[in-house]
């Protein structure tokens, strides 16, 4: 190597990279210390259809100076290899950006075939830059035996996976409110939810729900006005106290504790227990979605709070995890005038995003003298980590994973794990797992580990031992040409029920792409 007077860092280390490439030191590396005691190494694998950025760069410098020290102190780093995260969100929104088109219908129009086949394309759009950067900084790791998380053998061994959990009564269908992307068209797991909180203003509207046998109003607050005319129950806490109030000439109930705060200082004619408001009807607010029930009258929930609001909730069961549950108890159906991309279906506002719907509704509301007040609010919103539009909650067939019936085996296990920052283990992931939540694993996309799961009419359910075992449980000439564990294919298959023989259908979802990344470490090796 020759010696300058000047320090060329740059032109120091290609220098370096080429006679590490020449003398193939990596490989030699690898081939003396095999055989060695084994040092476990997991690379959690990058979506390559995105460039790298410094974030990345970090954390490959990192991963590599704790593999080259352990090799140097004589262990086989193993398996070493790279791996590829191919499914998912940021690999379809890539593609329909490229193709112009913005929602779920325009990917049905042009075809799941075409558009899976241009997402499979998408996906390696950057894997040479990847490798070029990881090997420019040194980052030692071997690329030609690359797991890919978008091949059959790898999906089979998700699949695998999916089994035992289902085996062991862990994956279940469940019908519940779950934070939902209307861009996307799919619900969002809790993890992922967590990701996209933003400092929002969102509207802040005081409603008055005039009582049937009394002349006296219902106080109460939201920062959905959409889901107002969804509303079928006010709740109260049975054990808070409430307050009557004279303001402006009219009767209001409102909780003790907030009204000061709502409603300044005002005469009080009497102040009562919740439980004394319970069983009250009340006039409907917005008329247009038709019920043909039994609703609109007062009850208790006990996530009813004084904190903010007026300790008066109103609930539309299609739309909140709480209001969802306390119908149930209450044997109310759900009122959902909305559709899949988050538009009005019926009422004026038909057609309308319902944030959209928003300005209207609250100039409806002033016009038929139903509203009390209006203001916005500034607060922590949710919105989706991939595309950036508000989340809103919404009831959904979803299917899940039992990680809360795990809670113990998961805190067990984590005790044994050595962290590196320690402050992790009991902190940011100790108290993700003290709170763990069931996993929203199913997807309403197309590019991704299809859910394996087929039911027949009889309610038999089928999943598969991979592939082979799949093709085997198909009619022969159902099988398609070019045949690969993805959406449309595995849905073209005629699969018939190994109890009953009926022809099964497949639970049309894919997986949460995280299922994907989190199994590597025994799908890289296929399972
Ligand atoms: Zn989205
Ligand atoms: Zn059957």
């Amino acid at each position: 190597m020759e010696i300058r007077s000047t320090a060329d860092f740059p032109r120091a280390e290609e220098e370096i990279m080429r006679i590490w490439e020449e003398k193939k030191i990596f490989e030699k590396l690898r081939e003396k210390n095999k055989g060695k005691k084994r040092f476990i190494f997991l690379e959690g694998p990058p979506t390559a259809n995105g460039m790298p950025h410094i974030g990345h760069a970090l954390t490959r410098a990192v991963k590599d100076l704790i593999l080259r020290y352990k090799a140097m102190d004589g262990y086989e780093i193993y398996p070493w290899i790279a791996g590829w995260d191919c499914h998912g969100l940021p690999v379809e929104i890539e593609v329909e950006k490229k193709l112009g088109i913005n929602s779920k219908k325009e990917i049905e129009k042009f075809g799941v075939k075409e558009f899976n086949r241009l997402c499979r394309e998408s996906v390696f759009k950057y894997r040479d830059e990847w490798i070029k950067m990881s090997k420019r900084i040194g980052f030692w790791i071997d690329f030609s035996n690359a797991y890919v998380t978008m091949e059959d053998y790898y999906i089979e061994s998700v699949w695998w996976a999916l089994k035992k959990i289902y085996e062991q009564g862990l994956l279940f269908k469940d019908y519940k409110v779950v934070p939902y992307c209307p861009r996307c068209g799919t619900p969002l797991s809790s993890h992922e939810v967590a990701q996209g909180y933003k400092l929002t203003k969102d509207p802040s509207i005081y409603v008055r729900f005039k009582l049937k046998d009394e002349d006296a109003y219902m106080l109460v607050c939201t920062t959905t006005p959409w889901t107002l005319p969804s509303n079928l129950l006010l709740a109260v806490g049975n054990e808070i106290d409430y307050a009557l109030v004279e303001y402006e000439g009219e009767r209001y109930y409102i909780a003790k504790d907030r009204v000061k705060e709502v409603l300044g200082e005002v005469k009080v004619i009497k102040t009562l227990k919740g439980k004394e408001l319970v069983g009250k009807k009340y006039e409907r607010l917005i008329p247009f979605v038709k019920v043909n029930f039994d609703a609109f009258y007062i009850t208790h929930g006990d996530f009813v709070s004084t904190e903010e609001g007026t300790g008066i909730v109103h609930i539309a069961p299609a739309f909140g995890e709480d209001d969802f549950l306390l119908c149930k108890r209450e044997g109310i159906p759900l009122l959902k005038p909305v559709d899949e991309e988050g538009k009005f279906t019926e009422t004026p506002w038909k057609g309308l995003f319902v944030k959209e719907a928003d300005p209207h509704i609250i100039q409806w509301l002033k016009e038929n003298g139903k509203l009390f007040k209006s203001g916005e609010v500034e607060h922590n919103y949710p919105f989706c980590w991939r595309c950036g539009t508000p989340l809103l909650y919404y009831a959904l067939d979803t299917w899940y994973i039992g990680m809360s019936k795990k809670r113990d085996d998961l805190l067990k296990n984590n005790e044994e794990v050595n962290w590196k920052p320690e402050h992790l283990k009991h902190g940011r992931f100790g108290n993700f797992l003290e709170d763990v939540k069931d996993w929203a694993l199913s997807r309403n996309r197309y590019w991704g580990t299809p859910l394996p799961i087929w039911i027949c009419p009889e309610g038999h359910v089928y999943i598969p031992d991979g592939k082979e075992d799949l093709l085997k449980h198909a009619k022969p000439d159902s099988v398609p040409e070019h045949f690969e564990l993805h959406r449309p294919y595995v849905d073209e298959l005629q699969i018939k029920c190994p109890v009953c023989g009926k022809e099964m259908k497949r639970e049309p979802y894919l997986i949460d792409v995280w299922f994907d990344s989190g199994s590597a470490p025994f799908a890289q090796f296929h399972y």
